[in-house]
């Protein structure tokens, strides 16, 4: 016996039914929607807030700090979209188009990621991957 997936009442007619009718499939699909949707607003509010956060320090012109004042002001360093390479291969952790590359364990530098590459630069190839014997 199989029941409605969203109101749970039994089913009859074909085997492959899931629900009662289009209401009850509407009322099911968009339940599920707005649990998807409340998770992707909760990430792009975080991704949002830390952009702002890097823009307004690089608009004030500043590029040097730390990972405790970044923190102080409500980043949070779990969320990033996507990381870039500058020229010296250094890894740039982007939120939208700003970044932050690491100095060491506590400072940090802020930047606009216009310029940087997508690709590690002049990336070693491993010697035994050109050997094709
Ligand atoms: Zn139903």
């Amino acid at each position: 016996m199989k029941y409605c997936q969203d109101c749970g009442a039994m089913l009859r007619g074909r085997a492959d039914k899931k629900f009662c009718d289009d209401h009850c499939r509407c009322h099911y699909n968009n339940a599920i929607n707005k649990i998807r949707d409340s998770g992707f607003k909760e990430i792009n509010r975080i991704l949002k807030k830390n952009t702002d956060i890097l823009e307004k320090f690089s608009q004030q012109g500043i590029h040097q700090t730390t990972q405790r004042i970044l923190s102080a002001t409500g980043f949070n360093f779990s969320f990033s979209t996507h990381r870039l390479y500058d020229k010296k291969g250094e890894t740039c952790i982007c939120c939208y188009n700003y970044g932050y590359i690491t100095i060491n364990e506590e400072e940090l530098t802020i930047l606009q990621t216009t310029h940087l590459l997508y690709n590690k630069p002049n990336q070693q190839i491993p010697s035994q991957i050109l050997k094709f014997e």
